[in-house]
């Protein structure tokens, strides 16, 4: 990658990435960024997210401070998802702060975590990334107290009678219940057997 040639925007992660150039010849300098950038991929966990490409406002603020760019703020957008428990959509949005100090330089003996301005620009994609998926509920529900689904039968437990129950919800009763059926079939069998017989005979 050369210093010269400005970094291809691909997709919607290209959109994330600033420019500071003009608070980094500035020290001291601070300025505001309000935007709607397109959401890049991966803004979710397995039920709820930000679907790839749509709308996520940016509402920060700049700063050239003695270590690089402080940037502070928040991030603003729709939630899209499925309830953990009645598997209803999910529509909601998300608030998220944002707080990160991108480097100058890389510190002596840094870790890979590090977050640093390169040729002049900052990238915000993995900062907003991270503190969507950190806000985002592993098991989000349609609203508090949903009440989901009869494990039996999938019938909303909201609809359900009070008095919704299934017979045979302990395996050890389904097990006694077939015990009881084979021995009931087995005496009726030679009965009916028989009466057949009579039947075919007349
Ligand atoms: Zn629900
Ligand atoms: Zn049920």
């Amino acid at each position: 990658m050369s210093a010269s040639s400005s970094p291809t925007v691909a997709g919607a992660a290209g959109r994330w990435v600033v420019s500071v150039k003009d608070l980094v010849r500035s020290p001291g300098s601070m300025r505001t960024l309000e935007e709607q950038w397109p959401a890049p991929e991966a803004l979710s966990t397995p039920l709820i997210g930000i679907p790839a490409g749509s709308a996520v406002d940016v509402d920060l603020r700049l700063e050239s401070v003695h270590e690089g760019i402080l940037v502070t703020g928040e991030a603003h957008a729709d939630l899209v998802g499925e309830c953990s428990r009645c598997l209803d959509p999910i529509q909601d949005g998300i608030t998220v702060d944002l707080q990160e100090l991108f480097l100058a330089s890389a510190p002596e003996g840094g870790s890979d975590e590090e977050r640093l301005v390169v040729h002049e620009t900052v990238d915000l994609e993995p900062v907003v990334r991270d503190a969507v998926v950190t806000a985002l509920p592993f098991q989000p529900v349609c609203r508090p107290g949903c009440q989901g689904l009869c494990s039996e039968c999938g019938i909303r437990l909201e609809d359900a009678p009070d008095d919704h129950v299934h017979e045979q919800l302990d395996p050890r009763w389904a097990a006694l219940a077939e015990l009881t059926k084979t021995s009931e079939s087995g005496t009726a069998g030679p009965e009916m057997k028989t009466s057949s017989d009579e039947t075919e005979e007349r």
